[in-house]
């Protein structure tokens, strides 16, 4: 886009198929719109089967390559794999904050996404964590003093300028993305995640088994995959906070200030009952 200066955005998720579900829309018209989209994946993803026949070592080799077809189809760089243990993100979060501050200052960060690790009735450990720490490093990556050895290494301190955080329900989100023209990306996305979408089996062709699909069972698993796709974005552009988009993704998007989120403002505001601002849909 002429006049537009690219932003690199950086979505931090825990397992390879998290963004899918909840940004790859947005995700998709980012990348067409010029910027630099870069996944960060924290763990291996090894625990995402219900099959006894796979090892957790095939499973992340296979989960890896999915989540490499996935990022290439929305159009964004080959994801990093920071390859933590699946489900035991928890116990490494110390380390998950090193790689994540890392991460965003060699990739000069300008806009960090990923899980609300707040969000109520948010059950994932893993999700919690991604979310946390990468929030964590949003807001303390432009302190030169942290991390020192990164310095040496020759990268700078950097302040992304907002975290935007997928499916809020807190809080009435703050931006809508209008998703009419990637849907059909970011359904085909989606499939690319082949060993997830079979554990969708028993919702949209019950009776079959996952691993002998045929191809009319696989067609209607995977047409019953895309409309759940097109019913959320639906759902969202519903809502009465997305009135000119018909299929739409939601974010909450916070300021990043030096060690802090720069939202006083509209929290005073929350505080005081004032109405919540419409959000901004693009
Ligand atoms: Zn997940």
């Amino acid at each position: 886009m002429r006049g537009m200066t690219p932003m690199t955005i950086v979505i931090v998720f825990a397992h390879p198929d998290d963004s899918e579900f909840f940004a790859a829309g947005t995700l998709a018209k980012w990348a067409r719109a010029g910027h630099i989209v870069q996944a960060i994946c924290s763990t291996d993803g090894a625990l995402g089967t219900m099959r006894r026949d796979v090892t957790r070592k095939e499973l992340a080799a296979l989960r890896a390559s999915e989540l490499a077809r996935a990022m290439e189809t929305i159009g964004a760089r080959p994801p990093i794999l920071l390859g933590f243990p699946d489900g035991d993100l928890r116990r490494h979060g110390d380390a998950l904050f090193e790689r994540l501050v890392y991460w965003l200052r060699k990739l000069k960060a300008d806009r960090v996404v990923t899980f609300d690790p707040w969000r109520q009735y948010e059950i994932h450990p893993d999700h919690i964590e991604a979310g946390r720490r990468a929030s964590e490093a949003a807001v303390f990556s432009c302190f030169p003093l942290l991390f020192p050895l990164h310095l040496e290494e020759g990268l700078e301190p950097v302040q992304p300028k907002e975290v935007w955080y997928m499916t809020p329900s807190q809080h009435r989100p703050n931006r809508v993305v209008d998703i009419r023209e990637t849907l059909a990306t970011k359904i085909a996305a989606l499939l690319c995640h082949e060993s997830q979408v079979e554990m969708l089996a028993a919702w949209f062709v019950p009776g079959a088994d996952p691993r002998n699909l045929s191809t009319a069972e696989r067609a209607k698993l995977e047409g019953g995959a895309s409309d759940f796709l097109r019913k959320m974005a639906g759902g969202v552009a519903q809502a009465d906070v997305a009135k000119t988009a018909q299929l739409a993704e939601a974010f909450y998007a916070l300021q990043v200030g030096p060690g802090h989120f720069d939202n006083y403002q509209e929290m005073f505001l929350d505080m005081a009952g004032a109405p919540p601002k419409p959000p901004e849909v693009s």
